[in-house]
């Protein structure tokens, strides 16, 4: 007998998926996925691209419904409470996509309506602090302004929960240390931060607790520190030219493995920790540092391993692909 839904979530949860699944045809692109998200935290939801998390947030959102299993969004069910979700609930996709000739204020008056009026110094602030020229004619704008109509709109009703797709990819850096900051802040408020990402790097300053997503499964959710301790990435430094520098120099960290040397180049896999190679580089002139982003799938299987019994659970996991 299937397990019955279990009731309204507890208030301390504000996403709960169980057993989600959606099938595209024959391509699972959800596979019993189960997902808790408390409120207050900012949780980081990771996976490569394809493994899900966009089709995660359209069932959140109620743009898709699931083949299977349930949601809920702030004890509410998307598929019921679209409208009540709609004034709770900010989103902001990778891409901003709006048509029309309207100008961004124009924009933001006309959402702001439809979630009950808004006041109007926090729209200013939003666009002050991002620098959008709330005059601008939204087709007359470029992907990254854009981007940045949908940060003010996403953040300007104070919802209490804000789904975030891949927020910052079409936003330069300066703008993404901004949108960071909005994020911590909005953690500090007390309310609930779910962002997708499919690198690390986007989620790390934000995140309290990361899932990761692979093929449709979440891997065990834990702490970003602890995470970012485990992850294994290819690093490579460039010393000033000349540099005489030995594979041996870097061979007895023990975070360090695969040291190869070539020339004045050295290039390496750093797992975890990166103190003692960074202070070994600098008895040498580093000219350039440069370290990849964590493997996602490789870190999904080192903990989906670790929560079953021993390395059967990755084991198991792939025989049934
Ligand atoms: P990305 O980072 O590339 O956006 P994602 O993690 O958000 O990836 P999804 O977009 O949720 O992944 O896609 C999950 C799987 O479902 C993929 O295999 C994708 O090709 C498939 N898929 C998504 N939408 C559809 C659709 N409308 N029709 C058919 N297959 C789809």
């Amino acid at each position: 007998v299937e397990r019955q839904h279990e009731g309204p979530t507890a208030p301390e949860l504000a996403i709960r998926t169980q057993r989600l699944a959606k099938s595209y045809g024959p391509i699972r692109a959800l596979d019993g996925l189960d997902l808790e998200v408390r409120v207050g935290e900012v949780f980081g939801f990771l996976g490569p691209n394809g493994s899900g998390k966009t089709t995660t947030i359209r069932i959140l959102l109620d743009l898709i419904r699931p083949t299977d299993g349930s949601a809920e969004v702030l004890g509410l069910d998307p598929r019921r409470d679209g409208l009540a979700l709609r004034r709770r609930v900010g989103y902001l996709g990778g891409e901003f996509v709006v048509e029309g000739r309207q100008t961004a204020a124009e924009l933001l008056r006309y959402l702001g309506n439809l979630r009950g009026g808004i006041a109007p110094e926090r729209v200013e602030e939003l666009t002050e602090r991002f620098g959008l020229d709330p005059s601008r004619r939204i087709s007359s704008l470029s992907r990254g302004n854009r981007q940045k109509v949908g940060v003010v709109q996403a953040f300007m009703h104070d919802p209490e929960l804000l789904i975030l797709d891949e927020p910052t990819s079409g936003l330069d850096p300066v703008l993404q240390h901004e949108f960071a900051k909005l994020v911590g802040e909005t953690a500090a408020a007390g309310r609930t931060v779910f962002m997708s990402s499919h690198v690390m790097s986007e989620v790390q300053r934000v995140a309290d607790r990361v899932g990761i997503l692979h093929r449709g499964r979440l891997s065990t959710v834990e702490g970003i520190v602890a995470l970012q301790q485990r992850a294994s990435r290819r690093v490579e430094i460039v010393f000033d030219p000349g540099t005489a520098i030995a594979p041996a120099d870097f061979e007895a960290i023990p975070e360090v493995s695969e040291v190869v040397v070539d020339g004045d180049r050295m290039r390496c896999r750093l797992d975890g920790h990166a103190d003692q190679l960074v202070k070994t580089a600098a008895h040498f002139g580093v000219a350039t540092f440069t370290a990849e982003e964590p493997d996602l799938e490789e870190l999904f299987f080192e903990s989906y391993g670790s929560e079953s019994s021993g390395s059967d659970g990755a084991a198991a996991h792939e025989e049934r692909r």
